[in-house]
């Protein structure tokens, strides 16, 4: 090992929420090093959202033309899986390299360092045999990796995880879906409409489990209409795989599905085991690194993004992040101007008010540093139809003793979706407390479930009062005025 290099804050993973805070940093004159160890951007601009939408945006495409027919003539499909693949490759992932993302973070001015870091004691993080000791923090944003069940014979198969599910170039001709969630029933619903035989398998009672049961049908609906074979409440038992007949799964009550290919996608955890914690007295035996609501784990320690268990999502990262940098740089300041760190904030640049420009979160009692709320905290699974929520759910809002009251209305009754025909499925779901007048949570389903979803989302963050919503004037004829009929609904 070599002398350890001085520097002001080390960011271990560089991920979406660990690049966004190591180039931020940067940015403000910190002498920054960023680590990682895969590629720069992490997850989701390489196996996650950005390839795995492109792959929705060629699905649904498929979908639409096939909608033709009753609408508007009729349309021949032959999907072909080249032009999706190829797009991944060349403009999504630049065939899985990220030195345009490295550039932009040495060209912020950070140092950018190949490698696995791992936490050394206070302060200090090692990689390889370099040594860095920070001088105002460290930042975790290692992310998570694919949970994967422990099935009978399954860790000795070719299994695919959403990496090689992104990555495959041509398609099989069957495959099956270990795991019902948001992922599993994206990239489930893609390959069966390029006309791949799919099977859902999902230990739950529903797929979408952690949504409303409403949505859970329409999704199971909208699948089995695209020819997806859904089983739910069966439990994984064992998994064999031969070259030849591909793969067994067989399950508790004996039922056995097979197919070519066998995708894992049954949750994500981190790896908190392999960093280091111990030697800064954190507890490394834990599911995910808790962070108070500035996102400190602990004395000089911050953690971004999925690692911090609080929702796996790219726009908790980013949100996350924006906390980070300004809580971090409002302890620089604290460091360099001493006991009184009134005006130092100009000593780093006036960076603390640049960095609060794009802040969306409640600002802190005593400083301007905002604290994480995620009482709104939006959730899309990018489904036809799209399954889009915010907030609790009713059964969540019931459990926390809420005087709950719902309002519902089914987008195929709404004007627009009458209009839309084929392709309508979806509905809108409001959970109010009714004894504050405000909606604590909501559900969009619906071909632009997601869009609709952000005026929802303004409601549950703001505590919009529900009279209000109700005097609001909703655009006709748009899928998001069945909002309107909801709220009439409520009771
Ligand atoms: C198929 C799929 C689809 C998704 N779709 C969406 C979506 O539509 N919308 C959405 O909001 N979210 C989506 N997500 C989730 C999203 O990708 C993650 O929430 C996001 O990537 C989290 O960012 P992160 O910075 O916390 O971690 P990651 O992106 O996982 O990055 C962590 C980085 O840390 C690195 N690392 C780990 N350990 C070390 C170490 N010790 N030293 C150095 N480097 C290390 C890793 O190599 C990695 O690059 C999707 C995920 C998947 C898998």
């Amino acid at each position: 090992m070599t002398e350890p290099q001085q520097v002001d804050v080390v960011v271990v993973g560089l991920g979406v929420g660990g690049e966004e805070v190591a180039g931020r940093l940067a940015e403000a004159g910190l002498d920054v090093v960023g680590v990682e160890r895969g590629l720069v951007g992490g997850e989701c601009p390489y196996w996650g959202c950005i390839p795995s939408k492109m792959m929705i945006r060629a699905a649904n495409a498929l979908a639409e033309a096939r909608r033709v027919d009753g609408l508007a003539g009729s349309a021949e499909v032959r999907p072909d899986w080249a032009p999706v693949a190829r797009r991944i490759r060349e403009e999504a992932t630049a065939n899985w390299d990220d030195t345009a993302a490295v550039d932009r973070f040495t060209g912020k001015g950070g140092r950018f360092v190949r490698g696995t870091g791992r936490l050394a004691g206070p302060g200090r993080v090692a990689v390889d045999d370099q040594v860095f000791q920070a001088r105002y923090g460290i930042v975790v944003g290692v992310g998570t990796r694919p949970s994967v069940p422990p099935v009978e014979g399954l860790a000795g198969t070719p299994y695919w995880t959403n990496r090689a599910a992104i990555e495959v170039a041509e398609l099989p001709a069957s495959l099956l879906v270990l795991g019902g969630g948001a992922i599993g029933l994206e990239l489930a619903q893609v390959f069966a409409r390029f006309g791949v035989r799919v099977t859902v398998v999902e230990a739950s009672d529903r797929v979408l489990a952690v949504e409303e049961p409403e949505a859970s049908e329409v999704a199971a609906a909208a699948l089995r209409a695209d020819g997806v074979e859904i089983h739910t409440g069966v439990r994984a038992k064992r998994v064999d795989h031969d070259e030849v007949a591909g793969f067994t799964l067989r399950a508790d009550g004996g039922a056995g599905f097979t197919a070519e290919r066998l995708l894992v996608v049954t949750g994500r955890r981190a790896h908190l085991d392999e960093l280091g914690l111990d030697t800064v007295g954190l507890d490394a035996g834990q599911r995910y690194l808790p962070v108070d609501d500035r996102m400190r784990a602990g004395e000089g320690i911050w953690a971004v993004g999925d690692v911090t268990g609080e929702g796996a999502f790219t726009h908790i990262a980013m949100y996350q992040a924006e906390i980070v940098v300004r809580d971090l740089l409002d302890h620089v300041a604290r460091q360099r101007g001493g006991p009184d760190a009134s005006g130092t904030a100009s000593a780093i640049g006036g960076a603390i008010g640049a960095a609060g420009a794009g802040g969306g979160s409640t600002p802190g009692p005593a400083d301007s540093v905002p604290r994480a709320d995620y009482r709104a905290l939006p959730r899309v699974t990018f489904t036809d139809p799209e399954v889009g929520a915010v907030g609790l759910t009713e059964r969540q809002a019931r459990e926390r003793g809420i005087n709950v009251q719902v309002g519902f209305a089914p987008l195929s009754s709404s004007t627009r979706g009458w209009i839309h025909r084929v392709g309508d499925e979806g509905f809108i779901k409001l959970v109010a407390d009714a004894d504050r007048g405000v909606l604590v949570g909501a559900t969009s389903v619906g071909p632009a479930g997601g869009e609709v979803l952000s005026a929802l989302v303004v409601a549950v963050h703001a505590a919009v009062p529900v009279g209000r919503l109700r005097h609001m004037i909703y655009a006709y004829p748009t899928f998001h005025r069945a909002i309107r009929t909801a709220l009439d609904d409520l009771s």
